[in-house]
């Protein structure tokens, strides 16, 4: 069984990911695990932040072909438009440059995504426009597919993951009504629990937002990553918090990818954001080779702004959601180019 440290190292060597983000940098010392908050972005510590001019963002208009937004604190916040993205998005797509969505939120399938930008007015967004955590994980399978046909994956997340590997013809089990109820009523009841017995062929423990985990999809999970040969243990995202209601932070995927690396000692392979699968998956698909010509415009740090710079993109920090104008977020180590208040400035700083 590899520890979380063999399973990190084995993570970055094999696919040379330059990036370790979380609480999933981790050193494994004998029996005692030391957790580590170990980011590493491409900084420059002559470089600074700078407020997005006028000038800034003609040149980076000129200069980029393709604009990655995150959504929920930049495009919208829940199920409001922020104010100006339309307009902004507009002027982007009629620019004729090519513009994506790419959320870590796993709960909902690119289809779901679809139905919630046409519902918002955005209607010209296509399906392939959007790139979720869900789909994210599809990429990686297809990169890395499971060995034999028999094979399949067993999940731990929600209607959105599930949509996504049906729709790509990955074969899985799990979800959101998985159960086997091995332990109700016989835990500190003086009753033995019936054994699970897990699937031999599960060869991959995929794991994202399920707001209905509970110990018998842990057991599930760490059975089949401790027992089968093989057996990969993949995470849509592993972000901390999430906005579920408009002012409060509620635990996100982490806790729920948390929740099974405790138990196996292992680390995901993560799929979403920050990690790189995503914007590969894109240069090949347009051929993109200087990625200085794509822009990822994002609210968080550790996600949005991470994943742009570890993947030489350029980056620009929105303060409309998850990081706000008076949050520390200049003494961070991951140092976006650009920051401006909201979307809604880009082409305002062009005509003011
Ligand atoms: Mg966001």
């Amino acid at each position: 069984m590899p520890s979380i440290g063999c399973g990190l190292l084995g993570w970055l060597s094999s696919e040379n990911r330059e990036l370790v983000t979380g609480w999933f940098g981790v050193i494994l010392f004998s029996s005692s695990i030391v957790v580590a908050m170990s980011i590493k972005a491409r900084r420059s510590s002559a470089r600074k932040t700078q407020r997005l001019t006028a000038t800034a963002f003609d040149s980076l208009l000129n200069g980029t072909d393709i604009f990655i937004f995150d959504c929920d604190g930049v495009v919208w916040k829940g199920d409001c438009l922020i104010d100006g993205a339309h307009d902004c998005l507009w002027k982007l797509h009629q620019a004729n440059k090519k513009v994506f969505f790419m959320t870590n939120n796993s709960i909902l399938a690119r289809s779901d995504y679809l139905q919630k930008f046409h519902r918002l007015g955005l209607c010209w967004v296509l399906s392939d426009q959007i790139l979720c955590s869900a789909f994210a994980a599809v990429i990686y399978f297809q990169k890395c597919p499971l060995s034999t046909n028999d094979k399949k994956v067993f999940v731990i997340g929600q209607s959105g993951i599930v949509d996504e590997l049906t729709l790509a013809g990955i074969p899985f089990i799990g979800g959101p009504d998985f159960s086997d109820n091995c332990l109700h009523g016989a835990i500190g009841k003086g009753k033995t629990p019936k054994e699970i017995v897990h699937d031999p062929d599960v060869e991959a423990v995929l794991v994202g937002f399920d707001s209905a985990i509970d110990y018998d999809k842990i057991q599930y999970a760490q059975l089949c990553l401790n027992n089968n040969h093989g057996c990969r243990f993949v995470a849509t995202n592993t972000d901390s918090v999430k906005h579920i209601t408009p002012d409060q932070e509620w635990a996100g995927s982490g806790a729920m990818v948390g929740a099974i690396a405790g138990c196996t000692l292992q680390a995901p392979i993560v799929t979403g954001k920050p990690s790189s699968w995503v914007i590969d998956f894109l240069c090949e698909k347009f051929d993109i080779v200087d990625r200085g010509r794509v822009c990822m415009i994002g609210d968080r740090l550790d996600t949005d702004m991470l994943f742009g710079l570890n993947n030489h993109l350029s980056t620009i920090l929105t303060l409309s959601g998850c990081t706000l104008p008076t949050s520390n977020w200049q003494d961070d180590v991951v140092t976006p180019h650009f920051v401006v208040d909201s979307i809604r400035d880009f082409f305002a700083l062009t005509t003011s």
